[in-house]
């Protein structure tokens, strides 16, 4: 869709369904159900009014109001497991280009969501505000990424170093971004006694091995993939 027709945009608030919440005057951020959800409740958060087409084009400042939504949806609708994504270009399921990520109640935690983050074996990228960039000992994907604090905290949403979490998201699209302009990606908040986000790029599509087999065949290695994106930074 181009971008004088993307509904996102600041002025074409009339084309998406009312919002449950704005912050900012004019709005920054704003959060409004999703027009075709796929599960009982499903949101969506425009994370900027102009037309933003990545977490790479976000400052901290935004990040963090970013954040600030996440946490006031959670705490307005406390019944459920929250799933907080962003999927950025069509090949990792984004249907706009516009920067948004999408909230999803679900009944209950599933499984791959509580896993703890095997600290003593992921390669460290940057450390900053009590925060780890990493890409993981068992990376499914070339450049996957977690960002998780130092030591492990319960309470994604509410937790006071979100904020900064997703700031060091931002920097990780960055350096992602530095390396291939163009990269689609997913990432996620896993909600636990051990949160964290995950990114995802998405570089080759998933087939037939990885779906049906759960063999993934990592071209980079998670230690090359997190001495690229130092230099990267
Ligand atoms: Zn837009
Ligand atoms: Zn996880």
């Amino acid at each position: 869709m181009p971008e004088d027709e993307c509904p996102f945009c600041a002025g074409r608030e009339d084309r998406t369904p009312p919002e449950v919440l704005r912050l900012g005057n004019p709005w920054q951020v704003r959060v409004f159900p999703n027009l075709y959800p796929a599960f009982e409740r499903q949101e969506v958060v425009v994370h900027a009014p102009d037309h933003v087409r990545s977490l790479a084009g976000l400052d901290r400042e935004r990040l963090a109001l970013v954040a600030e939504a996440w946490r006031l949806r959670r705490e307005a609708e406390p019944d459920g497991y929250l799933h907080a994504l962003v999927n950025e270009g069509r090949e990792a399921g984004a249907s706009r280009e516009h920067t948004h990520s999408q909230l999803v109640w679900l009944d209950a935690a599933p499984h791959e969501t509580q896993h703890r983050v095997e600290r003593e074996r992921w390669s460290v990228v940057a450390e900053r505000d009590g925060l780890v960039l990493a890409c993981p000992f068992a990376s499914r994907l070339p450049f996957e990424a977690v960002v998780a604090p130092a030591e492990p905290r319960s309470g994604g949403f509410t937790d006071p170093m979100l904020p900064a979490a997703l700031a060091l998201l931002g920097d990780a699209v960055r350096r992602l971004r530095a390396l291939d302009a163009e990269v689609p990606l997913n990432a996620w908040l896993h909600d636990s006694e051990d949160w964290h986000l995950e990114l995802l790029p998405r570089r080759s599509a998933l087939a037939g091995v990885e779906l049906g087999a759960g063999v993934y065949v990592n071209a980079v290695p998670p230690e090359q993939a997190a001495e690229l994106l130092r230099e990267a930074g």
